[in-house]
């Protein structure tokens, strides 16, 4: 522990994002680009580096991170030794010290009665001063085993499990069957959060370290299992959980009616081939729009919105607004299921004068015109009593839209693979595998990431990807 008052002495300062006026202009990452190197040297300071780090217990980092050694070693002034221990567990810190919520800040000793660390912060220091300084570079594998790994999906999960396999000799083969490598994080997370540019960085450096990528082949329809068993000596599904879940409303067939992944993919995939924001109908441009459902994804729904030029932007949530802190059923070190205020909140807000979320309200029917289009939603409170959501009598009311936008999450992955490879389900409709173990019903076939525990994090996808690498490893060591 490098300064025993630093927490005594420092408040918490985090980096802030870039001027709101300014960024909703583009669509490169909120982030300023540069960080306060002697500002985080005195974060790190602030960790009092507590006997038990909570930050990396299973309420906190999913992937254990050694967040105390690395703050530490911050302190210090030894940025390269805090990447090599950062790198020990942590596949791709420049995704999650991007997009990661910090479920260890909210685990924080600190946090129990100051403000947490800015561990999140440090963390995208660390990787990013590694990337500048030229300390992350292609690693040689000098060991070769002669097994073959197919891994089915580019998102997170797939990246860390081959990341990890080739790393322990073994040659692996992602498949994908997008047109471009990174699952959620190239197209679903959108570029103000996590710049396309970082997620291809990562990949070419996996490429040339030997893992090899194929682009544009569905697995289970272009290929099937069967075939792709034939050619390698285990098989990983991550999937990812992309089964949109549904709002069977009345008028619900009315145009300009879209899940928000369509959306969101429609976007990023114009910028990357283009240079331009989408421009097809599922364009905000000029168009009052609603956003239905909250989560990061109703967040990024927002932000992209206000860059293509919405009217108006409203978001309706289910639920109740969160407290301002923690309650008392909710206690340190859970996660904080508290009110907070995502980039696009604030975006929206400034631009439009008021937050553009909307609370427990269902929606009840969309309007449809004449020429087909939806034109708007009726929609009426609720509440929950006695732990059932009621309708409000008297609340009904009528919202104007012509783009409305489904982000109420996933309910699980598609089955065209499951069923084309037999593997069994779970009741949730994920492909069944025990989390540390992953071996799905069929011998030789894993599966890992939000495929099998439903939609997550990405640094869940991590840990998962981890894990499963590790389970694989063993297999083909006593195969
Ligand atoms: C809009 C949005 C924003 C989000 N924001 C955040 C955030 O800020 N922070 C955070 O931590 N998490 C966020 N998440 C969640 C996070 O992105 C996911 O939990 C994570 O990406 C899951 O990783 P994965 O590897 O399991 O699957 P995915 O990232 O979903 O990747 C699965 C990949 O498999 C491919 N695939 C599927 N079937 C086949 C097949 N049969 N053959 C070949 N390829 C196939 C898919 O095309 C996809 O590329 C967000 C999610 C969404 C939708
Ligand atoms: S990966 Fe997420 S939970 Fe882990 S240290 Fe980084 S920000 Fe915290």
């Amino acid at each position: 522990m490098g300064k025993a008052t630093g927490f005594l002495e420092l408040d918490r300062q985090v980096e802030s994002y870039r001027e709101v006026d300014i960024r909703i202009n583009d669509y490169d990452e909120i982030f300023s680009g540069t960080h306060n190197l002697d500002q985080l040297q005195e974060q790190g300071s602030r960790c009092m580096d507590c006997g038990v780090p909570f930050c990396q217990s299973t309420t906190g980092c999913p992937i254990d991170n050694l967040i105390p050694e690395w703050n530490d070693l911050v302190y210090n002034n030894e940025w390269q030794e805090a990447l090599e221990r950062l790198e020990k567990t942590n596949n791709f810190p420049e995704f999650t010290g991007r997009v990661c919520p910090a479920p260890c800040e909210g685990a924080c000793v600190l946090g129990l009665n100051n403000p947490a660390v800015t561990i999140k912060n440090i963390e995208l220091a660390i990787v990013d001063k590694g990337f500048e300084e030229g300390w992350i570079k292609t690693r040689l594998i000098e060991y070769r085993s002669g097994k073959n790994v197919a891994i089915v999906g580019s998102g997170p999960a797939g990246l860390a499990a081959a990341d990890e396999l080739n790393q322990m000799g073994h040659s692996v083969k992602v498949y994908e069957r997008s047109d471009r490598i990174g699952g959620l994080l190239m197209y679903g997370i959108p570029n103000m959060k996590l710049g396309k540019d970082v997620v291809d960085r990562r990949v070419k450096l996996l490429e040339s370290e030997g893992i090899e990528f194929i682009t544009n082949i569905d697995v289970g329809k272009d290929l099937t299992t069967k075939e792709l068993k034939e050619t390698c000596d285990a098989v990983i599904f991550t999937t990812g959980a992309t089964q949109a879940r549904e709002l069977p409303a009345e008028n619900r067939d009315a145009k300009g009616i879209y899940p928000a992944m369509d959306f969101l993919t429609s976007n990023t995939k114009s910028l990357l081939d283009s240079g331009q924001p989408d421009q097809s109908d599922l364009s905000a441009k000029g168009k009052n729009v609603i956003v239905i459902g909250g989560g990061d994804t109703g967040t990024d729904c927002i932000g992209t919105s206000l860059r293509q030029g919405a009217k108006s932007i409203i978001n309706f949530e289910l639920m109740s607004r969160p407290p301002e802190g923690r309650s008392d059923n909710n206690p340190w070190p859970e996660w904080p299921v508290i009110y907070r205020v995502d980039y696009g909140h604030e975006e929206s807000s400034q631009v439009f004068g008021e937050d553009p979320r909307h609370y427990q309200l269902l929606t009840k029917a969309f309007i449809k015109g004449t020429d087909g289009n939806v034109k708007g939603i009726k929609t009426v409170n609720v509440d929950l009593i006695e732990g059932k959501l009621t309708e409000i009598e008297g609340t009904e009311k009528t919202w104007d839209a012509e783009l409305v936008l489904l982000s109420m999450g996933f309910v699980s992955p598609e089955h065209y693979l499951s069923d084309d490879s037999e593997i069994e389900l779970d009741q949730r409709g994920n492909y069944q595998s025990e989390h540390g173990d992953y071996r799905t019903s069929k011998e030789g076939i894993f599966s890992a990431g939000d495929c099998r525990r439903g939609q997550s994090l990405v640094v869940w996808a991590i840990n998962e990807g981890r894990g499963v690498a590790s389970s694989v490893n063993n297999f083909l060591a006593n195969s």
